[in-house]
C-alpha cells in the first residue's frame, strides 16, 4: 500500500513506547532507561475518512495520537494514532506476554497524509469536537533523530518504513459512535476517523 504524501509502500511499522514522560506516568510505568519497542501488522493501518471497527474481545480502546515519521532519504511525517486494547495489554504485560493482540488489530494504526518533516510539531486530538490531548514532540524524550539512529542500528531500518513515536498524556478509551479527528500544526496532516462497535 502506498500511504498519501508517499512514494513507496509501508513496509515495518515501529512504534516507541512510553517516549513522554507524563503519559508514561499517567498508566503508571516508569520512564524507561531503553527504548520500548514493538511492532505493528501491515493488516492495522487506517487511513482519513476511515472506520475503527471496535473489537469485541477488548472492553477498553484507546486513543494515543502521535507523531508518525516515514524513514527514507527525505523525512516525511504525519500524524497519527496508536490505538491500544489497554485491557488486553495489562494482561498481556502481567503474564509478559508480547503486545501484538493488544496493539495490532485492525484500525489500530491509524495515520493521515504525510508532509515534509518539520520540528517540533504539535499533536492535537479531539473526540466529538473535544480536546482530549494536546502535546508537542519538542517533549519526547528520545528525539526522531535518536529514534531513527536507535532502530537502525539495533534492526535495521529501510525505506519505506514507518515510525509511530509514541503519545504524549492524556489517553482515554473511545465509544461506538465517536468522531476522532487529529492533526499536527492545526492542520498540515491531519485525520478524521468514525468508531463502530
Ligand atoms: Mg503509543
Amino acid at each position: 500500500m502506498i500511504l498519501p504524501g508517499l512514494s513507496r509502500p509501508v513496509g515495518t511499522i515501529w512504534c516507541i513506547g512510553r517516549n513522554y514522560a507524563e503519559h508514561a506516568r499517567e498508566l503508571g510505568n516508569e520512564v524507561p532507561a531503553a527504548p520500548v519497542v514493538f511492532l505493528k501488522p501491515a493488516s492495522s493501518l487506517l487511513l482519513d475518512g476511515g472506520v475503527l471497527r471496535l473489537p469485541p474481545d477488548s472492553k477498553r480502546i484507546d486513543h494515543e495520537v502521535e507523531l508518525v515519521v516515514a524513514a527514507g532519504d527525505s523525512l516525511r511525517m504525519a500524524v497519527g494514532i496508536d490505538f491500544t486494547a489497554r485491557d488486553l495489554q495489562e494482561e498481556a504485560k502481567k503474564k509478559g506476554l508480547p503486545w501484538t493482540s493488544a496493539k495490532g488489530r485492525p484500525g489500530f494504526a491509524a495515520v493521515g497524509n504525510f508532509v515534509p518533516l518539520a520540528l517540533p510539531s504539535e499533536l492535537e486530538l479531539s473526540v466529538g469536537g473535544q480536546v482530549r490531548q494536546r502535546g508537542s514532540t519538542g517533549d519526547m524524550i528520545l528525539s526522531v533523530e535518536m529514534i531513527i539512529e536507535h532502530l537502525d542500528r539495533t534492526y535495521g531500518l529501510a525505506e519505506g518504513d514507518l515510525i509511530f513515536t509514541g503519545t504524549p498524556a492524556g489517553v482515554a478509551p473511545v465509544a461506538a459512535g465517536a468522531t476522532i479527528e487529529a492533526m499536527l500544526n492545526g492542520g498540515d496532516s491531519r485525520l478524521r476517523l468514525t468508531v463502530a462497535g
